[in-house]
């Protein structure tokens, strides 16, 4: 049985009034949590039986664009932001595919967790894969693709949670495409668990032996110094009086925490994922350089006589293949974006590393550590623009049914201003931790600077350049 202990202070702050909430009422929100299963369920199979909506439906009238939106244009943007404002509450609260893993995992095989799965590098491989595939297969326009790779995922989380753990949420740990993304957002969250190490110890002198806490996402409780792991879910909150929901500084994390233990694989998903292959990922479409070069290598190929890669369209699950919509693409449309994409995701994670590491030297002899550091100061930024991307969607969506944001293009703007400007305060204050002359930091600052300057260009071409 669990025995929550709680602080014994008269006077708890309305945070901690609402953790203890939150362990209080694990029924209410597993109820929530099934509720959200059942509208995920309904939003991603319903619309493949449909017939695919003409040029006049509208989200209100067309049950399909309505999936559409909500899924695209509300759901993603919404759960990015609001892992930024409160942690991952998303994660722990509502979540269907954590819901689904945690229960496949109580009534599963309760193997242990093989080291293949505990890999550090699967949340940024699989959030590429998954970035990639879905711009081949068109996973925001249409319902099947839209099936496969949601549906996909959360039948592998099922399969893992029954595979692995007692009531764990083993794939939400390890695995999940967008766990690398959310553990970074979750950093920059004003709210998180706060462990209270001394009175942690006193609780172990006094020979206190509460009940053991299930934390699903596997958070060493003892530990915990950040947010980035934990799924908010609350049922730790009061555990031996020393854990609660408390305020902290939304720099807090990166400035004093990231630092302790770098994480290699994160900074390859800041600086290659959401600064690189994110945009190219977000470009392409629109992009005039992808079209010059899919026009150069079709001519290429006309003149030597292979006109086979302009002719063949493999099916809807390789490329996107849907002639009724006049949206199909051919193996030379897949292949340069594809190319197109990693090559966006080459481009500017090199420039970006270097720059990172000029920072790094400028603070002295070259430290990983620092390295990876001065990397997490770039969060701010890299967030803003995935958001931004994925928002997109929803402001063309919206369009689409006649909807204008008259004021879409200042907020964009003021975002990646702000972003920038809350990633240059991250990396001033994180190179004071490491050297004191104001002349090396403002080096350093300015390399990374100038880090920020390639990431707001990529986003600055696809809103205000083509
Ligand atoms: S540390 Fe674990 S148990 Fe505590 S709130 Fe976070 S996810 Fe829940």
């Amino acid at each position: 049985m669990t025995t929550t202990v709680f602080l014994s202070r008269p006077q708890r702050d309305v945070w901690q009034r609402i953790g203890d909430w939150l362990a209080r009422h694990q029924r209410e929100i597993r109820c929530v949590q099934w509720s959200v299963v059942i509208v995920y369920v309904v939003l991603l199979v319903v619309p493949v039986f449909l017939p695919m909506p003409g040029n006049a439906a509208h989200m209100w009238d067309d049950f399909t664009r309505f999936a559409q939106f909500a899924f695209w244009g509300i759901w993603w943007p919404m759960v990015l932001l609001a892992t930024a404002l409160v942690g991952r509450v998303w994660c722990g609260l509502l979540c269907p595919e954590g819901a689904i893993s945690e229960f496949s995992s109580r009534y599963g095989r309760g193997g242990g967790i093989p080291r293949w799965v505990k890999w550090n590098g699967w949340p940024t491989v699989a959030f590429a894969g998954t970035t990639l595939y879905g711009q081949m297969v068109s996973v925001h326009q249409y319902p099947k693709p839209a099936l496969l790779v949601l549906g996909g995922s959360t039948l592998a989380a099922a399969v893992v949670g029954y595979l692995y753990g007692k009531e764990k949420r083993v794939w939400c740990r390890y695995l999940c495409p967008v766990g690398g993304v959310f553990g970074l957002l979750a950093k920059l969250a004003p709210l998180h668990f706060r462990v209270d190490a001394e009175i942690w110890r006193e609780t172990l002198r006094a020979g206190l032996k509460p009940g053991a806490i299930n934390c699903a996402p596997l958070v060493p409780l003892k530990t915990m110094r950040g947010a980035s792991d934990c799924h908010m879910c609350g049922r730790c909150s009061g555990f031996r009086g020393a854990i609660r929901l408390a305020r902290r500084s939304p720099s807090h994390e990166i400035v004093h925490v990231a630092g302790g233990h770098p994480k290699p694989w994160e900074t390859v998903l800041i600086v290659f994922g959401l600064m690189g292959l994110a945009v190219g990922a977000f470009h392409w479409s629109a992009s005039l350089w992808f079209n010059a070069a899919k026009q150069w290598v079709a001519e290429w190929l006309v003149e030597r006589g292979a006109l086979w890669p302009l002719e063949i369209s493999p099916p809807w699950w390789v490329l996107t293949n849907y002639p009724a919509r006049n949206d199909v693409l051919t193996l030379l449309d897949g292949t340069i974006l594809v190319l197109y994409v990693l090559v966006t995701a080459l481009a500017i994670g090199l420039a970006i590393t270097l720059l990172l590491s000029l920072a790094t030297l400028c603070l002295g002899r070259f430290d990983p550590a620092r390295f990876h550091h001065l990397a997490q100061t770039l969060i701010p930024l890299a967030a803003a623009g995935v958001f931004l991307g994925l928002s997109a969607l929803s402001v063309s969506q919206l369009r689409m049914d006649g909807i204008d944001l008259p004021w879409v293009g200042e907020t964009r703007m003021a975002m990646l201003f702000l972003a920038s400007g809350w990633s240059g305060v991250l990396c001033w204050r994180v190179t004071g931790l490491y050297c004191k002359p104001r002349g090396r930091r403002v080096m350093a600052l300015a390399s990374i600077g100038l880090a920020l300057t390639i990431a707001n260009a990529g986003w600055f071409l696809l809103f205000w350049g083509w």
